[in-house]
């Protein structure tokens, strides 16, 4: 089978590999879509490290057909059209135990310490098929669509733990996929008012489509005095950072109300290591929080979100590549024009 390995950060080459043998409980996919992350960005960049076991098949945003199962158990998953929860956890630490899988210590991923899914087909290992990572997603979906299960997961989560009422204002600070996808749950949940502060002209265009409020380009205007002003001077009820740009943080602190909400999405870059004002947090008594990935029932609620057309995802993928273009397609995603970039199997074009 094709599969792309990325063998040292900027090295990606193309295999022919053998399709991977199943044991008792594993099932075979055979990938209809991968989509692009930031993160497989930085993976391929070498930026992001942590976790990454080299050399790395990335891809954890994918979906796929079962094709093949190690066992008679698992044959009435064969045919099946699912998005892969790309976390595979413990269950036994006291993350697990508490319903926090998202914090798993132990957790497996695709594409970091897995093979992911810049492949022709992915082993989908016993512990993954047990624990209810196949989420099964309708037929006729596109499988590029279904893929967004996985970013949407994670907005869904961090979405959740800002705690947005009815009428409030939200900035978002970032309005690439993640900040796009926020800015739409802000929305469902009634955000009275949703700032974005993004400079490229392009997305700021389909974040003002989605129903964004209003998008300043921070590079002309001043966050903070737009917000104050929007706001008569009250300050944003939750501020949600979603590029990991560490200068943000205080942008953030300036522009969140007495008692708001600073939810530090992204991960950030210069190993996470800013300055902070302090004394702002402290005496605003602003809750500065942080999110990791999504628990597997946030995954779920995100895939039917999706498949029912609840939070509308198709106009994100703005660009489709082979795998064999999978050079170009990484490049693409990295060069930060477009929104999502998705791959699919030669066979598809
Ligand atoms: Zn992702
Ligand atoms: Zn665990």
């Amino acid at each position: 089978m094709k599969q792309f390995i990325l063998e040292a950060p900027g090295r990606l080459v193309e295999r022919d590999v053998p399709i991977p043998e199943l044991a008792a409980g594993d099932v075979l996919l055979k990938t209809a879509a991968l989509t692009l992350c930031g993160s497989d960005v930085r993976i391929y960049t070498g930026e992001k490290t942590g976790g990454v076991e080299w050399p790395v098949v990335i891809g954890h945003e994918f979906t796929g057909h079962v094709v093949e199962v190690g066992g008679s158990e698992e044959s009435h998953l064969i045919g099946k059209f699912f998005s892969v929860v790309p976390w595979i956890v413990c269950r036994k630490c006291t993350a697990c135990l508490n319903g926090q899988t998202n914090l798993c210590p132990n957790v497996k991923i695709f594409g970091y310490q897995l093979p992911g899914a810049m492949s022709e087909f992915v082993r989908i290992p016993k512990e993954a098929v047990a624990n209810g990572n196949l989420i099964e997603l309708p037929e006729n979906l596109p499988p590029e669509v279904g893929a967004l299960s996985e970013p949407l997961s994670c907005v869904f989560h961090g979405h959740l733990r800002c705690n947005i009422k009815v009428g409030e204002t939200v900035l978002i600070l970032g309005g690439g996929p993640i900040g796009l996808l926020h800015t739409k749950l802000a929305l469902r949940a009634g955000a009275g008012q949703v700032i974005v502060s993004e400079p490229d002209p392009a997305r700021a265009t389909t974040l003002r489509q989605a129903g964004a409020s209003s998008v300043i380009n921070p590079l002309e205007t001043d966050v903070a005095a737009f917000v104050q002003e929007a706001t008569n001077n009250e300050g944003a009820d939750v501020s949600i950072i979603c590029i990991g740009r560490t200068e943000l943080a205080n942008e953030a602190i300036y522009s969140t109300r007495p008692g708001g909400v600073i939810n530090l999405f992204a991960g950030f870059g210069h190993a996470g290591i800013g300055e902070l004002d302090l004394n702002a947090i402290h005496y605003n008594q602003l809750d500065v929080i942080g999110n990791a990935d999504a628990t597997l029932g946030e995954f779920r609620t995100a895939a039917r979100l999706i498949a029912n057309g609840e939070v509308e995802v198709v106009s994100m993928l703005t660009h489709r590549y082979s795998l064999s273009d999978a050079q170009a397609a990484i490049d693409m995603a990295a060069s930060g024009k477009g929104i999502k970039v998705a791959v699919l199997p030669d066979s598809e074009f």
